[in-house]
């Protein structure tokens, strides 16, 4: 996959899934801004991924706040002049059963990982709008289809995020931008290290693959979908999750 020149941004890119794709997308050649909450972690991933060809930059910008993903992406532009991918990746858990849940749990998933896509999508449109070409790519869930006891917020946020996509690739078709979720199984990263024993050994057995999902299984699947070849494919939720769910 070629992606000399193209300029793309990964919320969440510091670690974990969005650091994979940041990996993936910057071998194939793409400039890239790693934005994240946690600035520290942006900034050696980004220097790690730096070369003489091509530029990363690491910009501190939290999802839920509207001013400064604008200003994050303003300055992508006057750093970069286009953005050509942009990656929905930054995503949180605040687990629990329904009637101990609190609202500020609720509020709070429901603004990183709904909210969050929805501040990013808008910023970066009107400059793909221009190009009449960009990517898209929402990284959800498979319990946004499946669902998952204790997980009613993070469910509801990541089924919207799904909605949101399908919604998006219809309004922006025309305008050669296309816009498509992966949704990944139970992936190795700190967000499922705590999982215990016991359940780490249940969700093995759902899992006609025998294991957990690594980070680059996810990257692999969007790299496809940010590519040249993936053009006539939008509004789709690519399932990667080791056959967990099949649909
Ligand atoms: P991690 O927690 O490992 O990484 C998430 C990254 O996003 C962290 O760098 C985190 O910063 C950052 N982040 C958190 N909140 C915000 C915010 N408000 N604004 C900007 N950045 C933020 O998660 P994963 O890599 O596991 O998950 C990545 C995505 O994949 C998420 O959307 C998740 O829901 C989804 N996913 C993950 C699965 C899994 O099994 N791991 C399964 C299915 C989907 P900090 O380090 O400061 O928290």
């Amino acid at each position: 996959m070629n992606l000399k020149g193209h300029v793309a941004i990964v919320t969440g890119g510091a670690r974990g899934i969005g650091k994979a794709i940041s990996q993936s997308l910057a071998q194939d050649g793409a400039h890239l801004v790693i934005s994240d909450v946690n600035r520290g972690e942006a900034k050696q991933t980004a220097d790690a991924l730096a070369s003489p060809e091509r530029r990363c930059l690491a910009v501190e910008a939290n999802v839920t706040d509207g001013k400064a993903v604008a200003e994050m992406v303003d300055r992508a532009i006057r750093e970069f002049g286009r953005i050509d991918i942009l990656i929905n990746n930054a995503g949180i858990t605040r687990d629990g059963l329904l009637l101990r849940m609190k609202e500020e749990d609720w509020d709070l998933v429901l603004n990183v990982n709904l909210k969050g896509a929805f501040h990013c999508t808008k910023s970066v449109l009107p400059s793909m709008s221009k190009q009449r070409s960009g990517r898209i790519v929402n990284i959800a869930s498979v319990v946004g289809v499946m669902g998952n006891a204790g997980q009613a917020n993070y469910a509801a946020s990541k089924a919207a995020l799904i909605g949101f996509t399908k919604s998006v690739a219809r309004e922006y078709a025309s305008r050669g931008i296309t816009v498509n979720a992966v949704a990944p199984g139970f992936i190795d990263t700190a967000m499922t290290q705590n999982l215990s024993a016991e359940v780490r050994e249940g969700l093995m057995k759902q899992i006609p693959l025998g294991r957990l999902g690594t980070p680059q299984d996810i990257a692999h699947a969007v790299r496809f979908l940010v590519s040249e070849e993936a053009g006539y494919i939008t509004g789709h939720v690519l399932h990667v999750n080791g056959g967990m769910l099949m649909v």
